[in-house]
This record gives structure tokens, sequence and C-alpha cells, in this order.
């Protein structure tokens, strides 16, 4: 075929299918053209040649047949989807190319990554996201499948969240709905495929579902869920269309209510770090401080334990049992954890050997890993570790059954097996009789050759003869030079080398020929052996896949155990929805690098509300994540890190921290702040955890207390959710005079000395003062920038106004900052004329003696009543220094909510040193 043709059967192939990229196999090589190769060149650092033909010049880059893996694996990686056209040989011996598979993020079946890798689809209908979201999940590279509906849009985003899917199928509706595809790009790394719309009808899912599970399925499980049913359609579809082979292994759908789970929202997700950190590493997440699982698929089952706690209590105290035992048994735990040892990814192998794509070295792994159970059976079953609830988990599997298959893979497959199933050695002797014929021929003909040097010695009296095989000449006889000449008459010459001549024989061109035949058949034979071996193996794939998290299930609740043991943790008593009690609790990851001061909660029916206040740094943020760490983990089926815990089991946890952190990090502005707030407040309930860091911080001063205070409320009011809350809102601490149900909480810290030492223990009542300008001076800060601090603290405290004072060019001037209104004034001396810009809000205070030992008593002017006040912001009698002027702009323009003290400080300062004030 010429170039132009290849070329041009390329273009038409590549315009046949939507995905991003093709190659095409040419010969041996997997071949890249024109733009794709331009593209594959640049991504992979493969080198781009030109093609060239008919006047025609096309980039061409391309990889060897073997090698196509890991290339493939590198771009769907980086998000291409990238269809595979193999050449087959049409009858006239000529060629033709077909693409046979689409390899994409979801159906990439040649992953090393631990990690599940779920393809996802999202269905809805034409009322919306918001009338229900049908999802269905499936791990191609092990078999899991999960559907579900969820009720809205916010419950949907914190499923896909969970699962982390690496595809996503939008369903038609769905993928004219930017809101949602918005926060799916913002919230997932997945890549989005746009599937025919066709594959999500209702009639064909049903059919298509129906076909892959069983008629019965959709009854058996109870999924009635329409939209569910078309999302599991959706990619039952995209992963048959894709060509990856793998149906055969999703043998079980598995349908799940999103309210069997503790309810835990993206956001909620990434502040408590439980599988990633706010800057998307693994390290310093809980599930990492807490993962000794010895298995990757064990791995994977904490994360999914630890992304979906239960409320369950039953299966709660199972868990907890096991763990409990495993944690006394030392022995025997680790007996369990040795045999776990030798465990392969049962799952991934089921999946591999359904799509045929399994080698002999796999289905070793597979016996290997079978080998296992009874090991762990015994290990369990001879130790008191029987008479816990992880006998009824080993017991789980059909023993036998698994018993079965490993006694027949034993008798099978040789020890050493080639990693190529097509040319023989894959089986051992007694296997079949056939074959153990073709064997014994196959040997004795080598043997032949084997021993024909010496015969030939022998028989000829020749010396430095070796028989030896290679790819052009196939076998010879090889004689050293100097008796080359004294061969006998039948040796035919096939070649001169320096120090030797190569012969043939008509013999030994016999026996080749013979041995070829044999190989040639003994390969076909063993590989037609191993296709059926590796198909009976594929349609065990569900018993497997019971082994499998049999295992893994045993790997997680040892490694909880090992956790748990190592650790000093703690079983906690579960009750359906009683108080909160945590005696010396400790934060789970903080607590591995850092000396932690244990803390206590106490949350109850008369106590459900906690305002925890404290100073900048003292650990207010750290106690309330490790409570709803404790909690989370106690509903895992964990030991916790306390003393001793009494968790009354949540249906939800809902956290929200302020913007102003999150602001830091680029993450989010206010309105998501607010948005979440709302979340918060629409979907918690009564049995539900709320942690609110430093919520409302994101605006200004009085905006934000006010809505602090009136989601406080809210929380307690209506909601009544445990909610703790943690502010620098000091006015928030009379709240609890008013509320019967909230209570006041500070995270204490010492001053001696002069050092502001922090105890990290969390004690009754509020916080009495700020620190921060302790650590001002601390960190050398002038001093008479820290007593003016302290007197403008003092102020601030008392009348919530800031003065700036200072002596300008146009003599002394002074400046208002009334926190109450958000507005200044400013005054030449003349109380009278400082005013507050909105009398209304002005706190009736009369009579409240001002401060003294500030210059004049311009606070004195703004007591007066209300109604004295004038609209005008600035009157200063007389006409201001233009620095005047710009002082005040700077001073009018500072947002005192969003400046450190530190830095507010520094701004003072340096308006003094303007206004030519020494600042004593
Ligand atoms: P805040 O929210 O009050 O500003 P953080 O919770 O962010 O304070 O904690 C500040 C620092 O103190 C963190 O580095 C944290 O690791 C440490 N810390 C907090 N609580 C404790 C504790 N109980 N024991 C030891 N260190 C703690
Ligand atoms: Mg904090």
């Amino acid at each position: 075929m010429t170039s132009q043709g290849i070329v041009g059967e390329f273009l038409s192939l590549k315009s046949e299918t939507d995905a991003d990229l093709l190659t095409m196999q040419c010969g041996d090589f997997y071949e890249f053209f024109a733009d794709d190769a331009e593209l594959v060149g640049e991504e992979l650092d493969l080198k781009v040649s030109q093609k060239s033909s008919h006047g025609s010049s096309y980039p061409m880059a391309g990889v060897p047949l073997d090698d196509l893996t890991p290339y493939l694996k590198a771009l769907v990686e980086r998000g291409y989807r990238v269809a595979v056209a193999d050449q087959f040989e049409d009858d006239s011996g000529g060629h033709y190319r077909e693409v046979t598979r689409v390899v994409t993020p979801g159906t990439l079946l040649e992953t090393t990554d631990d990690d599940a890798r779920y393809i996802a689809a999202v269905v809805s209908d034409d009322a919306g996201t918001e009338a229900g979201v049908g999802l269905a999940f499936a791990d191609v590279t092990t078999g899991r499948f999960f559907v579900t509906e969820a009720e809205d849009a916010d419950a949907a985003h914190s499923e896909l969240y969970r699962f982390a899917p690496v595809e996503i199928l939008p369903g038609p509706t769905v993928r004219s709905d930017d809101e949602f595809l918005r926060r799916l790009r913002e919230g997932t790394d997945a890549s989005l495929s746009l599937f025919e719309a066709e594959a999500f009808a209702p009639g064909r899912s049903k059919h298509v579902v129906r076909e892959q599970f069983g008629r019965e399925t959709l009854e058996s499980v109870g999924l009635e869920s329409d939209l569910a049913v078309r999302a599991a359609g959706g990619v039952l579809r995209y992963v048959e269309e894709t060509g990856a082979g793998v149906l055969q292994s999703m043998t079980r759908l598995q349908t799940y209510e999103t309210r069997d789970h503790l309810e835990l929202d993206a956001t909620t997700q990434r502040n408590l770090e439980l599988t990633e950190t706010m800057h998307g590493e693994r390290k310093g997440t809980l599930v990492d401080a807490i993962d000794h699982t010895v298995t990757s698929p064990g791995g994977r089952l904490l994360r999914e334990w630890v992304t979906r706690p239960r409320r369950d209590t039953e299966e709660l105290r199972r868990r907890l049992d096991c763990v409990e035992a495993l944690a006394a048994e030392a022995l025997a735990r680790e007996r369990v954890r040795d045999a776990l040892d030798g465990a392969y990814d049962l799952e991934r192998l089921a999946a591999r050997a359904a799509s045929g794509s399994a080698d002999a070295s796999d289905l070793l792994a597979v016996r290997d890993t079978l080998a296992v159970l009874p090991e762990l059976a015994e290990a369990i079953e001879g130790s008191r570790l029987a008479d816990s609830p992880l006998a009824d988990v080993v017991a789980r599997p059909d023993r036998e059954a698994a018993a079965d298959v490993r006694e027949e893979l034993e008798a099978a497959l040789a020890e050493d097996p080639p990693k190529t199933v097509t040319q023989g050695g894959l089986f051992k002797r007694g296997y079949d009789d056939e074959l153990d014929e073709l064997i014994d021929r196959h040997e004795s003909a080598e043997e032949w050759i084997d021993t024909l040097a010496e015969r030939e010695k022998r028989q000829h009296g020749l010396s430095h003869v070796t028989v030896d095989r290679n790819k052009t000449d196939g076998y010879y006889i090889q004689v050293g030079k100097s008796v080359a000449d004294r061969v006998p008459e039948h040796y035919r010459e096939i070649k001169t080398l320096k120090n030797s001549k190569r012969f043939v024989t008509e013999e030994l061109e016999e026996k080749e020929r013979t041995i070829l035949r044999l190989e040639e058949t003994r390969g076909d034979v063993e590989y037609d052996l191993f296709c059926e071996l590796r198909e009976r193996v594929a349609a065990r794939a569900e018993l497997l896949q019971d082994v499998g998290r049999t295992l893994a299930e045993v790997d997680v609740l040892a490694s909880l155990a090992v956790h748990a043991a190592g650790n000093d943790w703690t079983r906690p008593t579960l009750s359906p929805s009683g108080p909160l009690r945590i005696d010396a609790g400790r934060h789970p990851v903080v607590e591995r690098t850092t000396e932690f001061v244990p803390n206590d909660l106490h949350m109850d029916e008369e106590r459900g509300f906690l305002i925890v206040t404290g100073p900048n740094m003292s650990g207010k943020s750290t106690y309330m994540r490790q409570v709803a760490l404790i909690v989370l983990l106690a509903q895992v089926g964990s030991f916790v890190p306390a003393r001793d815990a009494e968790i009354g089991l949540v249906d939800g946890i809902y956290t929200r921290v302020g913007a102003l952190d999150e602001l830091a990090q680029g993450r989010s502005t206010f309105m998501v702040e607010m948005q979440e707030l709302s979340n918060i407040l629409h979907s918690a309930t009564e049995e539900s955890l709320v942690i609110l860091d430093e919520v409302g911080r994101g605006t200004a001063t009085y905006d934000g207390i006010s809505i602090a205070w009136a989601a406080t409320e809210y929380l307690h009011n209506e909601v009544r959710a445990k909610t703790l809350f943690a502010t620098h809102y000091h006015e928030l601490t009379s709240l609890a005079d008013h509320l019967e149900r909230v209570a006041n909480v500070h995270v204490a810290a010492e001053e001696r000395d002069g050092d502001v030492t922090f105890l990290r223990t969390v004690e009754e009542g509020p916080t009495d003062r700020s620190y921060g300008i302790h650590v001002a001076e601390l960190a050398g800060v002038p001093g008479p920038v820290v007593g003016r601090a302290d007197e403008v603290l003092e102020k601030l405290r008392e009348e919530k106004a800031i003065e700036a004072k200072g002596s300008g060019r146009s003599g002394p001037v002074q400046a208002v900052f009334d926190l109450s209104s958000g507005q200044f004034a400013a005054a030449n001396g003349d109380s009278e004329s400082a005013t507050a810009g909105d009398g209304g809000r002005t706190p009736s205070r009369e009579g409240s003696p001002s401060n003294g030992s500030a210059e004049g008593s311009s606070a004195g002017g703004r007591t007066a009543s209300g109604d004295a006040a004038v609209g005008e912001e600035r009157k200063t009698g007389e006409t201001m220094d233009p620095e005047m002027e710009a002082i005040l702009d700077e001073l009018e323009s500072t947002d005192v909510n969003q400046t450190s003290p530190l830095e507010l400080m520094q701004r003072v300062q340096e308006w003094q040193d303007r206004l030519g004030g020494d600042g004593a």
C-alpha cells in the first residue's frame, strides 16, 4: 500500500471515531500520522519523522507493537481518548484495518495505579438535576458497579467527589446543564466524555442492564429509579463500545441508598482532608495517617470506608468487634498480615482474565492469592480471633470452590511461565495427555540435537564440534577451521566464519523441520489450553471478587487494629443518637507529628452548641476538626484517638471554613462561603454534626457578626444540629446568655513574663483577651506602637471606635473610625464635629465615659442621641492638608477585618510618622 494510501486510510478511520487520537497498526508498529503524530511527539517525546509520498509529506510517529501499552497509558492519563486500529488480513491476502477499541481514562485496563478507576454516568430528566440524578459508577479494573439515585445536584456532587471518577459521561440533559458541568470541572479531575444520547434512553438501558446482570436483576436489587437504570445502561454501553472487553468481570450490580451513609458533602470531605489535603496531596491526610494495609485492594477499601462512614450500629459494632479482637491478639494479627502479604489484586486479576488480557503469571497470581484464603482462615480460626466476627468474614466466600480453582491452576501451570502465551512452556506435565505426548516428542527431538555434537565427534573422529541454532541459519553443526577439511561427505557447508565453518546434514534438516512443527503445534495446543483455562477462571470472576473483597476487608480491619494498638486508640461506645463525650481526645493526624495536648468534649441535649474562642493559633480549628474526625472514625468502625469516647451516631458531618482561610489559597469567595453555609442550614438535621470555622469572616465586620449571629440562632433553634462554631467575634460569646443550649469554650493561652504560651487545653467559658498585641511585642514591634495598640484595643472594647490621632501641619487632627457604623469621621480638635455616619445604629451608651487618656473626647460627641448624627463623613472646619487627606483615605480604605493586627499597627505607626507625631 502506498503511503498516501496508508495516511488516507488513517484519516478516514480517524473521521469515523470521536476519539481524540488514533493509532493504526502498520506491520510491526502502531503509527500515528498527521496532527496526531505531532501531538503525540510533543506529549510523549516520541520522534516524529516525515513520511512523504505523491509530493505531500506527513508527520509520522510510531511505537513497536509490544510497546503500545505504556504509551496508551501515558496518553490516557493526560486525558486523551485513544482509538486503536488493528491490522487484519482479508481473504485475498491483503490488509485492512479496523478500530478495535477506544482507550479512555475510565476504560484503561492496564493501570498500575492502586486507586480505583471509576467511570461515572450522570443522568437527569427534563426536570433537571434538582429533581433527582441517576448515577452509575463502574471500575473496569475490578468489576465493581454501583448505581444510585441522588436527591439533587448537591447530593450528586457529594457522590461524585466520593468516588472521584477518572471519566464522567454526562447524560443528555446533564450536558446542557452549565452550572452542573462547571461544578463537575471544579470538583473533579475527571475527563468528560460525550456519548451517544440513545445509550441513556430508558428502554434501551433497561435492556442492556438486564442483559449484563440477569433478567431479574432490577427487581432483585430493588432498583426502581429509572434515572439510575439509565445511568447504568449508559456506562455499560460505553464500556462495550470502547471494546475494553471487561463486561464479563462486571458480575454484580450493587445499588445503594445515599442515605445509608453519613452525609459528607464535597466541601467537608476536602476540609477534613480525608484522602487528599487542601493542596491535593496524599501525605498528611487521615487515610495516609492510618493506612497500614498490606495489599492494594485493602488500601482501596480503607479509602472507601473512610469516605463512606456508616450509621448502621450493628455493622459498626461488627467492625469494632473485629478491630478489638485483632488489636488484642498481636500474634494472631501478625499471622493474618503475613498471610495477606502474599495476596495479589484478585479483583483486578479477575477483570484481566475476563478481558482476555491475563497471561500465565497473572493466573499464577490468582492461584497464589487463592492459597492465602485457607492460610488466613487458619490464622483466624486457630486463634482467639475465632470468637470474633472475623471468623464470619473468612467464612463468607465459597472456600471449596476457591480451592477447586486453585487446585486446577496448580495442576496446570508451570512454575516459571514465559510472558507470551503463544509459544508454549506454560503447562505442567500431566495436565493434558495430548500436550504431554507433544512435549515428549519435542523433548526427545531436542535431546537428539543436544547429543548430536558428541555423536558426530565420535562417529567421524572430529574435535571442536558444536551444534547450535540461530534465526538465519536454523540448526547447524559448527566445526573448528583446523578440522573443517576432515568433515564427512554428507556435510553441506553453509557458512564460513573466521575460525570455523558451519554445516548442515539432511538428517539435521529433517530434525529441524520436525522440531519446528512440534514447536508450532505445541504453541497452538498450549495457547488453546491456556485460553480455555483463562475462560474458566473468568467464569469464576464473581468467586474471585468475593475472595478478593474478603481479603481486602480483613486487611482493612487488621490495619485499623495495628493503628489502634500502636497509637493508644480506644474503642468508642456507640449509641444511635445520644450525647457526644470525648475524654482526652486527640487529632489523629496532628498527633503523629506533634506533642499533642489532649482535649475533652461534651455535648448533649442541653448543650448542643459550642462557641469556641481563643487567640489566633491557639488550636481552635484543630480542636474542631479533631472532634469531626473522631466521630467519623467511630462511624467507620475504627477505634479513636481518645482515652474514652461515647459517640452518638450522626447522620452527616458538615464543615465550613471561613472564606478568609480559603481565600488565601485562592479557592473561595465570600459568595461560595455563603452558598455553603446556606447548604448546611438547609441540609443539616438534629442528628448532624456541624463545624463552622470562622464563618462570616470574608466580609465587613458587622456584616459578618450579623450573619454568624443569625446562623447560630437558626442552627440552635430550628436545625438543632450539634454544632461547634469557632469565631474571633467575641460578641458571639454573649449568645450563651440568651440561647439555652449554647455554651462557650475557649482554647487557653497563658501569659507569663511577657511570653504567650499556648496551652492548647480547651476550657469552659469564653476567652478573655486577645494575645495579638503580645505577639507583636514579642516580634519586636517598637514599644510606643505596642503601648498605643493596647490603648486602641481598650478603646475598641469599650466604644467600638478607633481614634487615629496625630498632629499634622495644620494642627492636631483626630479621625474616629466607628466600628458600629463602618464609617469614620475626622475632627480638628473639635469634638463636636466628629460624627457617626449612621446614628440609627450607634449603640446608645449614654453616660459611658469617654476615654480620658486620648486627646480630646471625640467619642463623647458621638454618644449624642442618634438624631444628632449627620451624614457627613468628613468635616474638618478648615481646609485639610493633602497629606492628611491621603492618610484619611488610607484609613478609610483599610479593612480592619482583612488586615492582621500586626500590619494594622504598622500602618498606624506609619500614619503617625507621616503626621509628624512621635506616637508616644
Ligand atoms: P486556630 O484555629 O486557633 O488559629 P489552629 O487549630 O490552626 O489554631 O492551630 C494552630 C497550631 O497549633 C497548629 O500548628 C496545630 O498543629 C497546633 N495545635 C493545635 N492544637 C494542638 C494541641 N491540642 N496540641 C498540640 N498542638 C496543637
Ligand atoms: Mg483556625
